[in-house]
């Protein structure tokens, strides 16, 4: 898009163009057996990935349309964990669908009416159709189907046991996820906070049970901010630092703390204090674990030892491991909802991708756990509305009715791009398909066949719906303005290019 300003039928075309370029870059990605693409930066650092999300956030869009249209995608994942590229590539046919009838003369508002209607057949099919499952075992086919083609298979097992597991237990936000080299197997959830921190000094106990200090001070004395040349006043100073020290550390003993969780520091002889007591004590704790560790326990964030009440304290269990390379640290307490998934994994960039996929299939699995709706996956869900939408009277004008069966068109690219990817006959794929209500394509036999691939039904109704309101949207821009960024007008006052 170079000229500054794009209107009317030119507009069009260039945000149906816009859409497919996009789409075309998530495409190969979907299912299965999608591909995986190499992202290289500027800096030369590089990331293997297969999800459609990720894959669209780290693409150097300047076009609007196409920054919008990963807004959409980002959108869909905050809502619905899952579902990225199936929504980038409907709402990507949608518009290329709605351009060959704006060809024949059909007004947007036409097309809108017909999609809107097609929406709502479609969400009221997809209802029909779905299973409620107890929440546990939904959690498991969701975590399963969201890892498909984003995990090597040895792990599958193990990581949707772990996503299952987390989302029983909390919030898909309270679940924090370490990453430390180590072999993938090994990995485990802990109900509470895990902190990569260790105990501040050796010899302090690596087990605590009991009341939890969740303290903001800094256990250093006070320091003296006078420069001194008489000997007597530096010891009497020492001596005055020592016995506040004191008087704090014993505020702490008073209260029978078993463990000291402190955002800032803890001087020696602090340190030394709690191993002489028997305290476990962490010091330069993150504020967002602080935070955490608070939660859990239910313990108040001290800000000031000289103020502290019995009722200022926790309670918990707090298990220092010392696990080669990444020590941890562990802590329980009574409040529930918090979670961590300790993930070893082979290499850093390993870690990571499987990071991404684990946080997409905590999030769905605790989507549906509490939303326990499920729906046949692997296209057969599409291939049901597009068909409950074909075979329903028309109830509309002859142009909404024909933007309506377009929508049934655009569902059925699901099915055909999971065939695609495979290497399976389109043609037959989708005749095989059109005869046989509830089959899904099975990607990894290339077979047409009922399938126990289940997929949220959230997670399916927010694609649709995202990818509906944005279209609609877009089809009703008749002019795209592009202003000079001001870095542009910046540089090129400067002199420089
Ligand atoms: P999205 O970003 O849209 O979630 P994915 O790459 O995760 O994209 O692919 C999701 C699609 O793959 C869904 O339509 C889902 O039903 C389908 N799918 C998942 N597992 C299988 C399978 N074993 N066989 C065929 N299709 C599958
Ligand atoms: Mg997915």
């Amino acid at each position: 898009m170079d000229d500054q300003v794009i209107r009317g039928r030119e507009a069009q075309r260039h945000i149906v163009d816009v859409a497919q370029e996009v789409s075309s870059r998530v495409r190969t990605t979907l299912g299965p057996l999608g591909f995986d693409q190499l992202m290289v930066d500027k800096m030369g650092d590089h990331l293997l990935t297969n999800d459609g999300a990720t894959i669209l956030k780290m693409q150097d869009y300047r076009d609007p349309i196409a920054k919008m249209i990963v807004e959409v995608a980002k959108a869909q994942e905050d809502r619905a964990f899952d579902g990225t590229t199936t929504c980038v590539i409907l709402l990507a046919e949608l518009l290329r669908l709605a351009d060959t009838l704006i060809e024949k003369g059909i007004h947007p508002n036409h097309i809108a009416r017909g999609y809107r209607e097609g929406l709502k057949q479609a969400t009221e099919s997809a209802r029909d159709n779905s299973k409620e499952l107890d929440p546990q075992q939904a959690s498991v086919e969701a975590a399963t189907t969201a890892l498909t083609g984003k995990i090597a298979g040895d792990y599958a097992e193990k990581l949707v046991a772990m996503c299952s597991k987390a989302a029983l237990s909390a919030k898909p936000d309270d679940v924090k996820i370490l990453a430390m080299p180590g072999d993938t197997n090994s990995s485990l959830v802990v109900e509470g906070v895990v902190i990569m921190k260790e105990i501040a000094m050796g010899g302090m106990p690596t087990e605590a049970e009991g009341k939890i200090l969740v303290l903001n001070e800094d256990l250093s004395p006070p320091q003296a901010n006078i420069s001194l040349n008489d000997p007597s006043k530096i010891a009497e100073i020492a001596k005055v630092q020592t016995e506040y020290l004191n008087e704090r550390l014993s505020y702490i003993k008073d209260l029978d703390v078993s463990a000291v969780f402190c955002q800032k520091n803890i001087d020696t002889r602090a340190q030394q204090f709690f191993r002489k007591e028997g305290i476990a004590a962490f010091k330069q704790v993150r504020k967002s674990d602080i935070y955490r560790i608070a939660e859990v326990t239910g313990s108040n964030t001290v800000t000031d030892l000289a103020t502290i009440g019995d009722d200022d304290l926790g309670i918990g269990s707090v298990k220092f491991v010392k696990a080669k390379p990444n020590a941890y640290t562990t802590i329980e307490g009574p409040k529930k909802g918090s979670v961590s998934i300790i993930l070893y994994a082979q290499t850093e960039q390993a870690a990571s991708e499987i990071m991404r996929a684990l946080d997409d299939a905590v999030g769905v699995s605790w989507l549906v756990a509490t939303h326990p709706k499920m729906v046949a996956g692997a296209g057969a869900i599409q291939n049901i509305m597009a068909q409950t939408i074909i075979g329903t009277k028309p109830t509309l004008d002859s142009k909404a009715e024909a933007a309506k069966s377009m929508f049934a068109e655009a569902l059925l690219l699901i099915p055909r791009t999971l065939a695609e990817s495979a290497g399976m006959d389109i043609m037959d794929t989708m005749q095989t398909l059109s005869t046989k209500m509830g089959a899904g394509v099975n990607a990894l036999e290339s077979k047409v066949e009922e399938m126990n691939v289940m997929e949220p039904l959230e997670v399916v109704v927010s694609a649709m719906n995202a990818a509906v309101e944005n279209v609609i949207a877009l089809l009703r821009t008749d002019a795209i303005i592009k202003s000079k960024s001001f870095q542009e007008v910046f540089s090129s006052e400067m002199g420089f290019d």
